[in-house]
């Protein structure tokens, strides 16, 4: 299945040439729900983990009666270096997983994001006896808004721009009111949906202090934005235009239908209250403690 994001209103090389210097690459996931294999690029699902390898888990929870116990950690994504070369891997590796804590931290976990949220770099060839189960952290009663269904992705290139909150001072007023005067409003910059790569919408908690490596202070860079929907809600009001973001071959899905709801809203998670989230990685050193950052 292909699916495909309309042309934006705007064309930065025709109508907004500044903009141009700033674009960055990203793919647009697009997940939907499947049976991913273990091998396969996915979101959930099972992955590919060595049967030597112990399941990580988050420790530092407290029960009622503060007595402290471990949770396995969910599985968020795994990526391929064949489905997505544009993911930096680190030399020898050509597989990446994440997996988190599926109950909430507050940000950041005092101890850092390394404990709840982890990415593992891998060789796949490495990998030939897995487990044929893995820890379902379902079972456990856990928040189910931190554990996403299983995915099969179709991954779209597309060119995402930063918000005004990353943008030179001025340049994001200017680009605003370019819109205002044309009465169109912004569908160019920050892609909702899940996202490998390109710029968050900081449009909730403004840019962090530091966007940096916490062990080498490099910068960070978007790895992979979560989001609660794939396109606007707003997009489903009868007399509004179109999202641009709701893929063309889907328009015809209705709100309220299963189908619609599967389309915009694939993962299942509520990210932050309902919004977007991303988890940044160190652009010297992806191996680097993660970042992860809601809106
Ligand atoms: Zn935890
Ligand atoms: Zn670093």
């Amino acid at each position: 299945m292909k699916l495909t994001t309309a042309p934006s209103a705007v064309e930065p090389a025709r109508d907004f040439p500044e903009l141009l210097p700033h674009a960055r690459p990203a793919v647009r996931l697009h997940p939907r729900r499947g049976t991913p294999g273990p091998r396969d690029s996915h979101i959930g699902g099972p992955v590919l983990w060595p049967a030597a390898e112990p399941w990580p888990e988050c420790a530092g929870h407290k029960d009622v009666n503060g007595r402290a116990y471990t949770l396995p950690m969910a599985v968020v994504a795994q990526f391929t270096a064949a489905d997505f070369p544009e993911i930096r891997f680190p030399e020898g590796t050509d597989l990446v997983q994440l997996l988190w804590c599926p109950d909430w931290h507050d940000q950041p976990p005092p101890d850092g994001w390394g404990q709840a949220c982890r990415l593992f770099w891998r060789r796949a060839a490495e990998i030939t006896d897995p487990p044929a189960e893995q820890p379902d952290p379902g079972e456990h009663g856990e928040d189910d808004d931190m554990i996403p269904r299983a995915c099969v992705l179709h991954p779209e290139r597309v060119t995402d721009y930063p918000g005004e909150e990353e943008l030179p001072a001025g340049l994001g007023e200017r680009f605003e009111a370019w819109l205002a005067d044309r009465g169109l409003t912004d569908d160019l910059t920050t892609v909702p949906g899940y996202k490998l790569g390109g710029f968050l919408d900081w449009g909730t908690t403004g840019l962090p202090a530091a966007l940096e490596c916490g062990e080498c202070r490099a910068p960070l860079e978007l790895f992979l934005q979560c989001d609660t929907y794939e396109y606007y809600l707003g997009s489903w009001a009868p007399d509004s235009a179109p999202d641009r973001f709701r893929p063309l071959e889907e328009r015809h899905l209705k709100t309220g239908d299963e189908a619609g709801d599967a389309s915009r809203e694939p993962v299942g998670m509520t990210v932050g209250r309902g919004s977007h989230a991303g988890l940044f990685v160190c652009s010297a050193d992806p191996r680097h403690p993660a970042s992860f950052f809601t809106q």
